[in-house]
């Protein structure tokens, strides 16, 4: 069944990636070293690089790729400084008119148990994610008719209206099938943070081979196109990714690349976020491993892009170890998601172990919320909740404006200390608490003497000794 036959992409809406020619980038051989230092240079200037300049990173050689990578490290502090941005996924409905080959939740997946949460199942779970201190959060849908515009719509305006003790969730981004602008529209007024689609692969012999041509999901173009469909219906804050493993790591990467420049000329605003999620073991999927990044690849491919779209975020989630997590975020993480269940109700309504049957893939990182936020304020990063810019009407190019220098100085960091702060005083566990209100102190000395540090202060003060919260600049 194609659900979208008669349904308009986007005005001028082409397909802008060119097989062949990422294909002669990839296969151009090895870089030169003088050509990468310049790429280098510019990124280093927060220029974003085009997608030639991009391959000629990803075809560094060993010894000049240790520059990429102290060259991403550095640029991730200049652009974000030392916070990182906390989420927690939650899965809404695991039914699926598609059959994508890598997904569990695909209809042939016979074994998969089939859910949709009830409005009160929501505001358990949504109870239950508030209870552990989260206020961001990206709901998941399936594709199908039950998940249209109006349902989203319905279930993001059930969770915004959970508010338990001083939690509330005060951001929800969507990952969601491509839709037309009439379902955008009703998405958009129920005030939804990030879009996301992930295109999956940019390589459109694979994405056939991947998602069967009966299939909604089998068009290529509609899902290419789908966040420009989503920028004309009024959504601005838009988050592109793609399944790395599928093909070659380096086509997707660029392809990821691509999209960003497409999205930038075509709307003047370039993606909020971009994901690349590798691949996991999922219940009824067997993949050919051999297009897998290792390590060293993956580490490669998020310095490029840290280096290629400077004010983009990059998301790493907990499909990914622990390990892997701590190593990658120098190198261009910005947000993480912790704590993370991925199974229809795991957070309020199905005991503590992970069951495949129940799930779209099986996760690296399972350590709890309080573990992730003590150990990154024990490596001097600050947990940040912070939803001021979007709240205010900084997204879109509006967003662009603001990532200026000083800006996170004056915004993001004090936003950052206030709601760790929130954090530490709600839900913390005694030991993260320690650790914490000393690297807020440790901050607090860094900041320059000024009116709003003198106001920062008190409002971190009156988070702890009175009820206020959301305090933000
Ligand atoms: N059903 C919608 C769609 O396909 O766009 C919404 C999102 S789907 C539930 C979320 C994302 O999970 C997919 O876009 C895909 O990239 C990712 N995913 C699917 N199977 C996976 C697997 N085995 N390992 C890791 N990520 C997977
Ligand atoms: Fe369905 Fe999305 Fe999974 Fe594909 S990736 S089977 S569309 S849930």
């Amino acid at each position: 069944m194609k659900l979208f036959e008669n349904a308009k992409l986007s005005k001028g809406a082409v397909d802008f990636i060119n097989d062949d020619y990422i294909e002669s980038l990839i296969n151009a051989g090895p870089s030169d070293a003088t050509k990468v230092r310049e790429i280098i240079a510019k990124s280093m200037e927060k220029k974003p690089l085009t997608v030639e300049e991009a391959s000629a990173l990803l075809n560094a050689d060993e010894k000049l790729s240790e520059e990429i990578f102290s060259a991403a490290r550095e640029l991730k502090k200049r652009v974000y400084g030392n916070r990182i941005v906390l989420f927690a996924p939650l899965y809404v409905g695991n039914y699926c008119i598609n059959n994508c080959k890598y997904c569990a939740f695909k209809k042939s997946n016979t074994e998969q148990i089939r859910r949709t949460l009830t409005d009160e199942e929501l505001r358990q779970e949504i109870t239950a994610l508030e209870n552990m201190g989260h206020k961001r959060l990206i709901m998941v849908y399936g594709e199908h008719p039950k998940y249209d515009g109006k349902y989203i719509a319905h279930t993001v305006e059930t969770a915004y209206g959970v508010k338990v003790g001083h939690g509330s969730i005060r951001r929800i981004n969507i990952n969601a099938a491509p839709m037309d602008h009439e379902n955008y529209r009703i998405i958009k007024a129920a005030g939804i943070g990030t879009y996301q689609i992930f295109q999956e692969t940019y390589n459109h012999k694979i994405y056939a081979a991947m998602h069967p041509a009966d299939t909604t999901k089998g068009s290529f173009t509609w899902r290419l196109d789908g966040l420009s469909r989503a920028f004309e219906a009024g959504i601005d804050d838009m988050g592109i990714g793609a399944l790395i493993g599928l093909g070659d790591w380096k086509f997707d990467a660029l392809g990821l690349v691509s999209h960003a420049i497409y999205l930038q000329k075509h709307h003047g605003v370039g993606p909020h976020t971009i994901s690349f999620p590798r691949i996991q073991p999922a219940a009824g999927v067997k993949m050919d491993e051999s297009k897998f990044p290792n390590n060293y690849e993956f580490k490669k491919m998020v310095a490029m892009l840290r280096l290629a779209v400077p004010y983009t975020g990059l998301i790493l989630t907990a499909r990914e170890s622990a390990d892997i997590r701590r190593d990658l975020i120098e190198f261009g993480i910005s947000q993480i998601d912790a704590g993370s269940r991925i199974d229809i109700g795991g957070y309020s309504l199905l005991g503590k172990t992970q069951e495949l049957k129940r799930e779209q893939f099986q996760l690296g990182d399972v350590r709890s919320l309080d573990n992730v936020v003590r150990e990154l304020a024990q490596s001097g990063n600050i947990p940040s909740w912070c939803t001021a810019c979007y709240r205010l009407g900084r997204t879109g190019e509006h967003f662009m404006e603001f990532a200026i220098p000083g800006f996170i100085k004056r915004y993001c960091t004090p936003n950052a200390l206030s709601t760790f702060t929130e954090y530490l005083t709600d839900y913390a566990s005694p030991e993260t608490k320690q650790v914490g209100l000393k690297l807020v102190q440790d901050e607090l000395k860094k900041m320059e003497e000024s009116p709003m540090k003198k106001e920062l202060i008190n409002r971190l003060e009156r988070i702890q000794t009175t009820d206020d919260r959301d305090l933000y600049f």
